[in-house]
């Protein structure tokens, strides 16, 4: 790896005069690990060619879609091929209830699927539906929580924004913020209070039952349980945000792992392979409130895109084999994570621990039992990872460019690559 990234600073001063911060999405921008962003060239499996022609492996993955590495050859095939036959038709074809039946296969207890083009858009539109079904307007979510950047969510709201230290954004009218009611994860009683003073008018309650945003804030089983249980009693909807979940841990979602129905669930990220898609599933009765068959509006001339789509089916495909050349990947994806969890906490390095679950892994700054909620992590994190980010790259590793983001593992990655990183990390963390 050179220290010098060249041609990386002069690709950004150029976007910077045409882009804010340089980026179309804020993280990207190295705010957080203060540096010049890294500008890839190309990936394949789990390394990057930087622009300045180096060679990383990359730990951050597209921040989660890239479960089976970058460019796999099956699915760039299948995306070609989808090209050939166009882009774009704004008219229905067979891949989509393909790809449908794929997601369905994961939550046994949905019935249907309206897919989208982003995590932000199906959670957008989860919201939308809690509200168009109970007729209430409040909706709870948790501080630290991301769901992306619609307005209703954007408080209390993650990585880009607790990196930033801003609370939540401008621009988001405070008649809008004031149906966003927010409780602390892993706290029951600010749950109860908020359903306590607001119940009848509480449309939905939004968790990531594996929140991954803002670091790695494990939940209990219990809380997921409790979360059911007073929504259910109060009449209100449960939704899981599944996005970075979702096909992360097993074939379905975290739902599952913790025995916790949800009402409505929201994906992205893996069931796109890459592409831009997102999906909201629900039982039948629930998701037939949609337009055309409801009241409730939601469209998209993309929704559906073909390409997105083959890379979408392609990729759920492989995940599910577990017979096929790749094995079962959710076995590897575990085993390598597995491996640095052990090899990091017998290097019993100071303030330091690897906050696991599966392929999601957090280099969190202490030695305190890990957080399971946003005010509980410590607020010295992101100078020691900065520091962290700094010298990994230095040795050819690419981490996500913030304290607060998790790193990714991939069906792609090697024993080397693993073993690469923990060396690293036990060197300068
Ligand atoms: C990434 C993410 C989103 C937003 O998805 P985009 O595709 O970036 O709009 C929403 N919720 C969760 C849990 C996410 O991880």
């Amino acid at each position: 790896m050179t220290q010098t990234r060249d041609k990386s600073a002069a690709l950004y001063a150029r976007a910077e005069t045409l882009m804010p911060g340089g980026v179309n999405s804020p993280v990207r921008a190295f705010g957080a690990v203060d540096g010049t962003p890294v500008f890839f060239k190309s990936a394949k499996g789990a390394e990057v060619e930087t622009a300045d022609g180096d060679t990383v492996v990359d730990f951050c993955m597209g921040f989660g879609p890239q479960i089976l590495g970058h460019a796999d050859e099956r699915i760039v095939q299948a995306v070609a091929e989808a090209a050939a036959g166009g882009m774009s038709y704004g008219a229905c074809h067979a891949g989509e209830a393909d790809l449908a039946e794929r997601v369905l296969a994961g939550f046994p207890w949905a019935g249907k699927v309206r897919l989208v083009n982003s995590g932000t858009e199906a959670v957008l539109t989860a919201v939308r539906l809690a509200r168009g079904v109970t007729g209430r307007n409040k909706i709870v979510k948790f501080n630290g929580g991301y769901h992306g950047h619609l307005d209703a969510m954007l408080v209390k709201a993650g990585s880009g924004l607790a990196t930033q230290g801003i609370a939540s954004s401008a621009g988001v009218s405070a008649s809008v913020a004031a149906d966003t009611l927010v409780a602390d994860l892993d706290d029951r009683e600010s749950v109860e209070a908020l359903f306590k003073a607001h119940g009848d008018d509480i449309a939905a309650v939004v968790i990531e039952p594996l929140p991954a945003n803002n670091g790695l804030l494990i939940q209990r089983p219990a809380f997921l349980q409790f979360l059911r249980d007073i929504t259910t009693k109060h009449g209100a909807m449960l939704v899981f945000d599944e996005v970075i979940s979702g096909f992360r841990l097993h074939y379905g979602g975290m739902g599952d792992l913790v025995d916790v129905t949800p009402d409505i669930v929201t994906l992205g990220k893996i069931i796109g392979g890459g592409a831009p898609v997102g999906a909201l599933i629900a039982t039948a009765d629930t998701m037939n409130h949609l337009a055309p068959l409801g009241p409730v509006y939601q469209a998209g001339t993309l929704s559906g895109n073909p390409l997105a789509v083959a890379a979408g089916i392609t990729t759920l495909d492989i995940l599910r084999t577990t017979d096929g050349p790749d094995g079962d990947i959710y076995a590897r994806l575990e085993a390598f994570g597995q491996r640095v969890e052990d090899k990091i906490a017998a290097a019993a390095l100071p303030n330091f621990q690897v906050v696991r679950k599966g392929s999601l892994m957090w280099f969190y700054f202490s030695d305190e039992d890990a957080p399971r909620r946003a005010d509980h992590i410590d607020a010295n994190i992101a100078t020691r990872f900065s520091a962290l980010h700094r010298a990994l790259l230095g040795e050819g590793l690419y981490l996500p460019p913030s304290a607060y983001e998790v790193a990714f593992l991939s069906s792609a990655h090697t024993d080397a690559h693993i073993d690469r990183l923990i060396a690293a990390v036990q060197k300068h963390a």
